[in-house]
């Protein structure tokens, strides 16, 4: 069985891994033009916690979520942290929307989730100059993808997986190259390798900064969208989300958004130094496309896709649990030269 993968980023790169560890068997290679450290996963700070997903059902959200959860706690434990950058961390998240008796949907998956008191918020209020109308505290974890994806290409090139730099222009090229199965990875790229033209980018600019000081995540699901999340050599100030810009150059007034916003947030950012800026386009999509697909080459050879595209601000935060689903799917393929090597 032969099976490449297009795509290098954190969807890409989990999916060939577990795809190889799941088949070992199997001839399975990624093909991407652009691979770490220049993906979009990148350039973020990898804060677990669904973000950005737009129409994608709760349950599907919630499975893979909890999925990568699990996962990022297995490293955690396994003393891997150094290596795959990831952290377990303090998260304050308050947003502008009218509290809900509900809590969301994710709050059983963190630790130690608690609603912020009204005195808490009043307080954060009169501090950042602000109108919080809800808040949560809980952990969870960040796996920063700038070291989560060397880890994994190494893991996986260990396995015998392989990897080349190559642009694919059409799919059906690697099914008349021999490959029976393809796993389309492509974020963004799904508009013209798959011409989907749903797939919008969602422009978000940041500072990485050293503040070794700083210890403790705050997000602001406000009009602002300000954030400050620690990483293990840097910090992480965001941010922007703008839907369908596809500008990739910082711009001054998103710098000072930033920098205003998170200072206001926590002051003592003022003392820290700039390393970098850095803007990243997010695979937007009305919903996450994680599905297979029969499709035959003009050349008469037919093939098995599997689509796994369009994670928006949630990639490293959904990745694991998508790529479980995606050798699930392979399990279930009723394809007998599929099946036969399982
Ligand atoms: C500022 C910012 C902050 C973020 N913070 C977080 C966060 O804290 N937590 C979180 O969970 N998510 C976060 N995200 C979102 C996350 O980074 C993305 O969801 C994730 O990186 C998408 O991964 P991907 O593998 O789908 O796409 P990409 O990383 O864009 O990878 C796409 C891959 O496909 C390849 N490719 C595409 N087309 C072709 C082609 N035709 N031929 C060959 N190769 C091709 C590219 O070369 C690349 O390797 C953030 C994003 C941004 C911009």
């Amino acid at each position: 069985m032969r099976v490449a993968v297009v795509g290098a980023g954190v969807i890409g790169v989990t999916s060939a891994f577990a795809v190889k560890s799941a088949f070992p068997s199997y001839e399975v290679k990624i093909f991407a033009d652009v691979f770490s450290p220049d993906t979009t996963g990148d350039g973020s700070a990898g804060l677990w916690g669904p973000y950005l997903l737009s129409d994608t059902p709760a349950e599907d959200i919630i499975r893979w979520a909890d999925n990568t959860h699990k996962w990022f706690e297995q490293l955690w434990k396994a003393g891997l942290s150094p290596k795959t950058g990831v952290c377990l961390l303090p998260v304050t998240r308050v947003t502008s929307d009218y509290p809900s008796d509900i809590d969301p949907p994710w709050a059983k998956i963190v630790y130690g989730f608690q609603k912020l008191s009204n005195e808490r918020l009043q307080q954060l209020n009169k501090d950042h100059k602000s109108n919080y109308k809800q808040g949560w505290h809980f952990v969870t974890y960040t796996a920063e993808p700038v070291l989560l994806l060397p880890w994994l290409m190494e893991k996986f090139a260990a396995l015998g997986g392989k990897m080349e730099k190559r642009n694919i222009k059409m799919l059906h090229q690697l099914a008349d190259e021999g490959y029976d199965l393809i796993i389309n990875c492509s974020g963004l790229g799904a508009r013209e390798l798959v011409a989907d033209k749903t797939m919008i980018p969602i422009r978000g600019q940041v500072y990485r900064v050293k503040a070794s000081w700083a210890k403790h995540c705050f997000l602001a699901d406000d009009d602002a969208c300000n954030y400050i999340i620690p990483n293990i050599h840097s910090v992480v100030l965001g941010g922007t989300h703008q839907e369908g810009d596809f500008n990739c150059s910082a711009e001054e007034e998103d710098s000072k958004h930033i920098y205003d916003g998170c200072c206001r947030i926590m002051p003592s950012l003022k003392a820290s130094e700039i390393m970098r800026t850095w803007v990243g386009l997010r695979p937007g999509r009305s919903r996450i496309r994680l599905e297979c697909e029969s499709l035959s080459s003009p050349m008469g050879k037919e093939f098995k896709v599997i689509h796994n595209y369009g994670h928006g601000g949630s990639g490293v935060t959904l990745c694991w649990g998508c790529a479980l689903d995606v050798v699930e799917m392979i399990r279930n393929l009723k394809v007998p030269e599929l099946n036969s090597k399982l």
